[in-house]
């Protein structure tokens, strides 16, 4: 039996262990097919494939790619090469665009009288800073109580510190990944802000760019398991599954905790291990 987390995050982005700490948590959470999938890098694979090496376990290399602006609209990419020049250069645009943005974020933060220290920011990014870097130093200086409210008082949509990004388009990440024989998979449906009519179409334009999965088991998306399952078979897509593990704080899944809820995940994370044929372990 296959008991997959097929989404999360490492201190490359912005997760908060590495990739060896990683590999020993999900082992103890009993997993035996994983995923490193961070916010558009690739950095932490080559140490990921030699601690699933030495933990015995099966491992599909991953990442994360923001599209669309800030609407959550992130593809992820199965059976990546960490060492492809054309996916570097096109996550590299995408990383340089979030650094800027995360510099924006703490000039306006600074003006509203939180000033942060950038090297006590980024302290314990291995890569990109990030959003969440922001929420968890502004937590630890006492300006806000947690992380949540980070965001919910100035990181958050709408909110006086968001600050704009620009990403690419959907349709790009997924050709992209397509070219250089990934799988590109829609993330977590169930956080895009979009209604059922705006989102189906789009669903259909990114099948005819090379879409192949949708990832149905993602705690954000629990209160429509059955119907994100039937629109992902139903279109002829792999059904994928994973906690989007950060952090143990909890501001996102806890490791293998959606392969309980997900009624196929062996038969369906096995197509997928088959899927990403290229550079799985
Ligand atoms: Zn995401
Ligand atoms: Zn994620």
């Amino acid at each position: 039996m296959i008991r997959p987390d097929l989404h999360m995050h490492t201190a490359a982005s912005d997760g908060v262990l590495s990739v060896h700490e990683l590999a020993r948590q999900v082992q103890r959470a009993d997993v035996t097919l994983f995923s490193v999938t961070d916010h558009d890098t690739v950095a932490s694979l080559p140490a990921a494939f030699d601690a699933a090496y030495e933990r015995g376990l099966a491992f599909i290399p991953g990442v994360e790619i923001s599209t669309e602006g800030d609407e959550d609209i992130h593809i992820l990419g199965y059976g990546v090469d960490p060492e492809d020049e054309a996916l570097l250069s096109f996550l590299r645009k995408s990383d340089a665009m979030r650094l800027e943005r995360t510099r924006r974020a703490v000039r306006v933060l600074c003006d509203m009288g939180m000033p942060l220290d950038w090297d006590e920011l980024s302290a314990g990014a291995e890569g990109t800073v990030g959003r969440l870097h922001i929420a968890r130093a502004l937590t630890a200086k006492g300006y806000v109580q947690n992380e949540g409210e980070a965001f919910s008082k100035y990181l958050g949509k709408g909110r006086p510190a968001c600050v704009p990004r620009e990403t690419p388009a959907a349709s790009e990440a997924i050709s992209l990944l397509r070219s250089r024989g990934a799988v590109p998979v829609l993330a977590h449906p169930g956080l895009i802000p979009w209604p059922q009519e705006r989102l189906l179409p789009m669903l259909r334009r990114w099948i005819d760019a090379g879409l192949m999965g949708v990832e149905v088991y993602h705690p954000a998306n629990r209160q429509n398991y059955p119907l994100w399952d039937r629109i992902a078979r139903q279109n002829g897509l792999l059904v994928t599954g994973g906690s989007d593990f950060h952090d143990f704080r909890g501001s996102h899944g806890r490791i293998g905790e959606t392969a309980a809820e997900w009624p196929q995940a062996c038969e369906d994370a096995w197509k997928l291990y088959r899927a990403a044929k290229k550079h799985r372990i």
